[in-house]
């Protein structure tokens, strides 16, 4: 049986060590597929403007060794991605990418065009990022964080980010409040897209309520890569006491075949017994009846620290049910639309909103000794 390799190994942002470890990594990926002209899709993840520190895109010198090994075979190195929130140039600003790459000829630009794609069903036709189509290699560049939504963000979700703009909360409403579909949804834009290289930045990684300002940064001093990110993602669990079955994203290509059935470890893999997850409730459940109600009343809410809240509006723009609206102080929830992404926890700025337990939520977990 094929077997396939994760490398994984400790590292640092010290440019001089980095370099030659992204390098080393890069060079045993490549296999050839970086040629001189080949034009190279760099995607990192670039969820919203932020400095490095707070953990929420990929390191800027992690993008600068992939961008300066492209470079150097010749290639034309590109990046690229849509942000959640803000612009991405002011994410390229306050992020510092634009410094680091200041020196290099990359062209550094949003997603903007699409084309329709057959991803295969339930989905079918949906639009993707032009460029991402069309790169003749694509480097994927995640970062290891936690997710309120789908527990963690690795190397299968960062894909997600090929679907531009506003067309990306449009889909978590049209895969509804079930997580293992939404889940479905990012294997089939992963396997469709397929990135031939994986290179997970989790030296500071982000644990908490993530993927957002809510969550906190937590130094990992790791970085994983193999061709095949479900076979990162895999071995991310397994360093993290994460379950493969409770990581959707695994569930799903495992169920779909897609997932790796012999993964052959290189390097030291430690074992992290303490990172902080979010709290995750189940978001269908129950007799089929009773699924509104219980949702409505059972399942955690995104709630306002309206101390926090400057009304930038980013949340109610981005909200996929149009389910706030602001108020004189904070926000009005209408938690009848709701239907539990928690996007609006992840592009909010301010870090001013997190999932809360409903009253009746908390007293049926204790007595399902959840
Ligand atoms: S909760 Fe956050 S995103 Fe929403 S309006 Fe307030 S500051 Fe902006
Ligand atoms: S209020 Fe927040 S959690 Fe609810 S649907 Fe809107 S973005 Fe999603």
């Amino acid at each position: 049986m094929a077997e396939t390799r994760v490398y994984v190994r400790s590292g640092s942002y010290e440019y001089e060590k980095l370099r030659p470890l992204i390098f080393g990594l890069l060079s045993m990926l490549d296999q050839g597929r970086i040629r001189q002209q080949s034009r190279v899709l760099i995607k990192p993840n670039f969820l919203a403007p932020a400095p490095p520190d707070r953990a929420m895109i990929t390191h800027p010198l992690v993008i600068k060794a992939a961008v300066e090994y492209v470079y150097e075979k010749g290639a034309l190195p590109q990046v690229s991605d849509s942000p959640a929130m803000g612009t991405f140039e002011r994410l390229m600003h306050e992020g510092g990418i634009d410094v680091s790459l200041r020196d290099i000829p990359v062209v550094c630009r949003p997603f903007k065009d699409s084309r329709v794609v057959d991803i295969g069903p339930p989905f079918n036709r949906i639009e993707i990022a032009a460029d991402a189509m069309e790169a003749d290699v694509i480097i994927n560049l995640p970062k290891l964080k936690t997710h309120t939504q789908m527990l963690l963000t690795l190397g299968v979700k960062n894909m997600f980010g090929c679907i531009v703009g506003l067309r990306k909360p449009e889909w978590h409403l049209r895969a509804g409040i079930d997580r293992e579909r939404f889940a479905e949804l990012l294997v089939r834009i992963y396997a469709t897209v397929k990135p031939a290289i994986t290179i997970l930045d989790g030296i500071l990684a982000m644990e908490g309520q993530g993927p957002g300002k809510s969550g906190m940064p937590r130094e990992l001093g790791i970085v994983v890569a193999a061709n095949d990110a479900f076979a990162v993602d895999a071995v991310v669990c397994r360093m993290l006491g994460v379950s493969e079955d409770e990581l959707l994203t695994s569930r799903v290509a495992t169920k779909l075949g897609l997932m790796p059935e012999n993964i052959a470890i290189e390097g030291d893999l430690p074992t992290v017994h303490d990172m902080q997850f979010p709290a995750m409730t189940p978001l269908v459940f129950g007799p089929k009846k009773l699924q509104g109600f219980m949702r409505k009343h059972l399942i955690q809410r995104p709630v306002c620290r309206t101390s926090l809240c400057r009304h930038c509006g980013e949340c109610w723009r981005y909200c996929p049910a149009k389910a706030i609206e602001p108020e004189m102080q904070g926000l009005r929830f209408d938690y009848d639309k709701c239907i539990r992404c928690y996007c609006c926890i992840e592009v909010c700025p301010y870090g001013a909103l997190s999932t809360k337990e409903t009253a009746a939520g908390g007293l049926a977990r204790k007595i399902l000794k959840r």
